[in-house]
């Protein structure tokens, strides 16, 4: 017979199977056999992991890249299976026994470029994230926004201007550069060529620059792509383009090409798997709770106080 547990520490949730406990993204470093990292973002990376790892072989790479050293992984056991998850390159979901528990990890429901979204399994209990779990987050369909984008840089070109496509680093910054491989000359910044390299080594094709820079003051004053990191302030250009989730928010030129399910996505989602429990994690994890058990789900948000432990224990 298959036991698991779900215990709750404040560096996030761990599961019991069997005889092993495996801590879920943990955002300390937390007694386990096994801690699962989804993703090499720097929010899910943790300096000095003791536990062995269980992570994708682009995880472990893509952290090495970035300064974290793992220094044992593994990515799968027994009964438990790590599945993509298309949030960014390696990133993972967990399946833990067969049919019982989904940690959904940072994920997609939208195939881009050479990303594929996360399908549903069905399980008992589903911890999924919430990054967009409030109503009105819709993001229009990303053929869409490719269309829009590309317009903007055909009007910079048709001014003799260059354009800052701007994302993070890891992620959004490679699918940019893939989605609008076509514009050339293609200046990247270095923190992103860095990411870029790891990428190619697992055979995406992500194309080769004609110019790497430690910062804009380097590029020419003729038409150009320029792929560089969100937070960099960039100027005298056509257009600068930030890709987030969050573009409604922000002011001119933000596009909504996110790396995370949009809110009826979630939804959606949920539907599919129709699991018997749901524990919402990550942004607006009470909201998105809150809205599944009006839609008739057992659903608690992991930043909840009122959280019956007891419900978690399965036999
Ligand atoms: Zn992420």
């Amino acid at each position: 017979m298959i036991h698991n547990k779900v215990a709750f520490s404040k560096s996030g949730i761990l599961i019991k199977h069997n005889d092993k406990v495996i801590a879920l993204d943990p955002e300390e470093r937390v007694k386990a056999d096994l801690t699962f990292v989804s993703h090499a973002h720097m929010d899910h990376l943790l300096k000095n992991e003791k536990n062995t790892v269980l992570a994708s072989k682009e995880t472990v790479e893509l952290a090495r890249e970035r300064g974290v050293k793992i220094h044992s992984y593994v990515e799968a056991l027994d009964d438990v299976q790590l599945i993509d998850s298309g949030h960014i390159l390696g990133s993972r979901a967990i399946i833990i026994g067969k049919n019982e528990i989904m940690y959904t990890g940072d994920f997609s429901q939208r195939d881009r470029g050479f990303l594929k979204k996360l399908e549903p399994v069905s399980v008992r209990l589903l911890i999924i994230e919430s990054t967009y779990g409030k109503k009105g987050y819709r993001f229009p369909p990303t053929a869409s926004i490719i269309e829009s984008v590309m317009k903007m840089i055909s009007e910079a070109y048709d001014a003799g201007m260059g354009v800052s496509l701007q994302g993070y680093t890891l992620g959004k910054a490679q699918l940019i550069e893939y989605l609008f491989q076509s514009w050339r000359p293609l200046i990247v910044h270095k923190n992103i060529e860095k990411m870029n390299a790891v990428y190619r080594k697992f055979g995406i094709n992500i194309p080769k620059p004609d110019a790497v820079v430690q910062n804009f003051s380097q590029v020419p004053d003729t038409p150009f792509v320029y792929v560089a990191p969100t937070y960099e302030y960039v100027n005298n250009v056509y257009y600068s383009i930030k890709f987030t989730g969050w573009a409604k928010f922000i002011s001119n030129y933000a596009v909504p090409l996110s790396d995370h399910a949009d809110h009826d996505e979630l939804i959606s989602f949920v539907k599919r798997v129709n699991p018997e429990i749901i524990i919402t994690v990550h942004g607006f994890d009470k909201e998105f709770a809150k809205e599944l058990r009006s839609l008739g789900f057992r659903a608690f948000a992991f930043t909840d106080q009122q959280l019956d432990l007891d419900s978690f224990i399965y036999v």
